[in-house]
């Protein structure tokens, strides 16, 4: 069993007085930043001048400064950027500034676990990862919750490096929910694994080709929506509040006999036998090679990909449905 981080195993000392330079303002970066300040943290922002980021962080009422000025003094330097735009980042601005002794911070092990990206042997170098998208980070510290982390030292010069990322998960909010011990290719390949085949690339493939299904055999498309997008938020909640048994208490006989008959029936040994070639392609390296290869070829099968997934027909049913419940925009 992994070691689970709570409020009571933090010694928020540890950072105290430490200067934390975050690198990036998007969905993480932003999230992260603005919790840190309100739990009374140093921060300094470091972002590209006249990047697009560089105005909203005003707006919050930063004074943001290059990446360069942010490293140099910095104590912790946690970096959210995209993990594709790391390596470089990092080579060119980060490495030559980061100080011996400073804590080198990422919020998913990717670059680090596949060698892309090697920091020297002065620094420590750790992640925190919280296991929810930025916003939700920022949404769930404003009501006094955190989001769970996972964590993880890669190096540890100092000797201080655990109880310094310790700190920091706590700075914004996740040893409210619980921090995680794991290990940086523990973290890489299940977070990898779970967003393809479980979280992003196999429920989106499940929700389009059981909405296809329906409107083959002759059914509205707006009642396929409803059954294969629109409810599944409701049954991801129970899942989320209370694991199988809250979803068994709260849906009909009828609907839990069908998934238990069913359901395997879906997920079956050819589904099973794919999800681990899946897993080897990202233990293997496989998968990183190939993401990094497109992403310096110019993305462009990934553009054209994203673009014919959001020229389903479901796009078009969703919209119009979803423009007679407004209050789903502002849901977080
Ligand atoms: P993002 O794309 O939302 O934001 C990236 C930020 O970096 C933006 O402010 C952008 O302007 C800036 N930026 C881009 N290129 C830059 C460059 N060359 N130099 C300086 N700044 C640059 O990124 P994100 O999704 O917040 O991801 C950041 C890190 O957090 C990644 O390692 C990611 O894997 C990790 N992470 C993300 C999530 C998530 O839900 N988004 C969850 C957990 C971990
Ligand atoms: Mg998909």
């Amino acid at each position: 069993m992994s070691t689970l981080f709570g409020l009571n195993d933090v010694r928020p000392e540890a950072l105290e007085s430490a200067r934390i330079a975050v690198l990036g303002y998007g969905s993480q970066g932003r999230a992260q930043a603005l919790n840190l300040r309100d739990s009374g943290l140093d921060v300094h922002l470091g972002l590209r001048p006249g990047g697009s980021s560089w105005k909203e962080a005003e707006t919050d009422n930063w004074a943001p400064v290059s990446v360069e000025t942010a490293v140099v003094d910095a104590d912790v330097v946690v970096v959210l950027v995209p993990d594709m735009a790391q390596p470089s980042v990092f080579e060119s601005v980060v490495a030559p500034n980061l100080k011996a002794g400073a804590l080198l911070l990422f919020a998913h092990g990717f670059n680090v676990h596949y060698g892309l990206l090697t920091p020297g042997t002065e620094v420590d170098v750790a992640l925190v990862a919280p296991k929810a998208p930025g916003q939700r980070v920022r949404h769930e510290y404003l009501y006094g919750r955190g989001v769970p982390a996972l964590l993880a030292v890669h190096q540890d010069a100092t000797g201080r490096a655990q109880e310094r990322a310790l700190a920091y998960a706590h700075g914004i909010g996740s040893t409210r929910a619980g921090v995680l011990e794991t290990s940086f290719s523990e973290e890489t390949e299940t977070d990898l694994f779970g967003e393809q085949a479980v979280l992003c690339g196999g429920v989106t493939e499940l929700v389009v080709a059981g909405f296809e299904t329906l409107v083959d055999a002759g059914y509205n498309p707006e009642v396929a929506y409803f059954e294969c997008l629109h409810e599944l938020k409701l049954i991801v909640d129970l899942l989320h509040e209370g694991g199988l048994a809250r979803m068994h208490r709260f849906v009909s006989d009828t609907a839990s006999f069908g998934d238990v008959t069913r359901g395997p029936q879906i997920v079956d040994s050819h589904v099973r036998s794919r999800l681990k070639d899946v897993l080897t392609e990202i233990q293997s390296g496989a998968f990183a090679r190939e993401w990094c290869g497109e992403h310096s070829d110019g993305a462009h099968q990934f553009k054209d990909l994203v673009k014919a997934d959001l020229a389903h027909p479901i796009e078009t049913v969703g919209q119009r449905l979803r423009e007679r419940m407004p209050w789903l925009k502002e849901a977080s």
